[in-house]
């Protein structure tokens, strides 16, 4: 048993890669994004190659085509040889993450892979919490795997997700998280063995707990994405009604370009920590609803209630938007509402874009795609 006690801690690397000194080290900037094929990711690979950043990404194998937002960069990579690179990869792929890390040798590693959506992880829970939470420790590992600890910055997509049932509003970095979903709870996992990494080999790892940030490049199923598509192929004759769960939900909706502005700002300060970000307004599901039908000439008036309820477009008298239960959650986080004060004071970090230019951008992108993909037809 003493030869037990005996083991090392922490274990010295299982490679042994020929580094230079670490403020040798990040003289380059390469930065590593895993879910880089995501919105954030496409958005965060923009600024960084516009910051001068080679950028590799993990991307999954997929049987149908999932690099659709990274199309417009890899046509620039002609400008641009060697600055932009995708490796096959998964979070639930120890070895294979290894093998990247060692190969592209990151001066910045950020986190963004994940099952990223709440509702799917109560059907898809162990995954979500295999890829979310244990995938974040594999990565993690990796880098100590190659001896990379001191000379890596890690980037952690938190979620406003942890802090699910409210405590106290607005929250910020010392709310008490109470997670509502597989998802929360996996994320939790992953904030906080990103925060015991830190203290335990003192990497630096931070944490950005991001309130929802959406775009015109949002996944279909969120359900902002969801309203300003349905809003215009409603307004183009092209679908008759949208359907949605809880109406009452609240949620602080910023913009993604001005999110990934702050991750990045996270990795460039003396000292590792742990940030919000978030606008400090919130909004109902339902008046994103009304917002986005109003700026294609949609009046809409609610009758009805609880599952019976109805959106009646004022004009045309027709039932617009409906009320299905089967977008209900088994346990919902009725309301987000973030203080980005510690961002804005520490890192310097301000959002741009306001919830009203965010409904608009968003409808138009989806107006226009709309229009282009009826001329197609035609
Ligand atoms: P998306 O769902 O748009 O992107 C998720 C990315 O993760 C995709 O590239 C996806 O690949 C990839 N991915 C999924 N599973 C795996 C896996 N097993 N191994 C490797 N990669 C995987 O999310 P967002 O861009 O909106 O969000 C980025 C991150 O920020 C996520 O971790 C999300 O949970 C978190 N977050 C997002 C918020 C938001 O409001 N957007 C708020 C707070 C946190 P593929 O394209 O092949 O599916
Ligand atoms: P989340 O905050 O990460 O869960 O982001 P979503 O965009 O998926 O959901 C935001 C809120 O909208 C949640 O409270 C949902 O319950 C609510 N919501 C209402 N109807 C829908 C719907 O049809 N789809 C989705 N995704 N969410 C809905």
């Amino acid at each position: 048993s003493s030869q037990i006690a005996d083991v090392p801690t922490p274990f010295s690397p299982l490679l042994k890669l020929n580094l230079p000194a670490p403020a040798d080290y990040r003289k380059r900037k390469v930065a590593l994004i895993s879910g880089i094929t995501g919105q954030d990711g496409s958005y965060l690979t923009e600024l960084l190659l516009s910051k001068g950043y080679e950028v590799h990404g993990i991307i999954r194998r997929s049987s149908s085509f999932n690099t659709s937002r990274l199309h417009h960069l890899y046509e620039d990579q002609h400008e641009r040889p060697n600055k932009f690179k995708l490796h096959y990869g998964d979070l639930s792929d120890s070895t294979n993450l290894v093998y990247i890390i060692a190969q592209v040798q990151p001066t910045e590693v950020y986190n963004l892979g994940a099952q990223s959506h709440v509702k799917v992880s109560f059907e898809m829970a162990e995954y979500t919490g295999d890829v979310d939470g244990l995938g974040t420790l594999r990565l993690l590992d990796a880098i100590r795997t190659c001896g990379l600890e001191r000379h890596v910055r890690f980037y952690q997509a938190s979620t406003s997700e942890l802090y699910g049932q409210v405590v106290e509003t607005p929250q910020s970095e010392t709310t008490p998280f109470y997670p509502r979903s597989p998802y929360g709870v996996a994320k939790l996992y992953a904030f906080w063995i990103t925060k015991n990494y830190r203290e335990a080999y003192g990497m630096y790892a931070c944490n950005g707990i991001l309130f929802n940030h959406e775009s015109p490049r949002r996944g279909r199923t969120f359900v902002t994405r969801k309203i300003t598509r349905a809003a215009a192929d409603i307004s183009l004759g092209k679908q008759s009604c949208l359907y949605l769960g809880n109406l009452d939900a609240q949620r602080d909706w910023g913009h993604a370009a001005d999110y990934v502005e702050g991750m990045w700002r996270m990795l460039q300060q003396d000292t590792p920590d742990d940030f919000v970000l978030a606008t400090g307004e919130t909004h109902p599901v339902r008046e994103f609803v009304e917002k986005s039908f109003a700026i294609l000439g949609m009046n809409i008036q609610w009758r009805g209630s609880g599952t019976e309820e109805e959106g009646v477009d004022a004009r045309t008298g027709k039932v617009v938007v409906k009320v299905d239960s089967r977008y209900f959650r088994p346990a919902e986080v009725e309301l987000l509402l973030g203080t980005p004060a510690k961002a804005e004071k520490v890192l310097g970090w301000k959002r741009k874009v306001d919830f009203d230019s965010l409904v608009k951008e968003m409808v138009e992108a989806d107006l226009r795609a709309a229009k282009s993909l009826v001329e197609d037809q035609n």
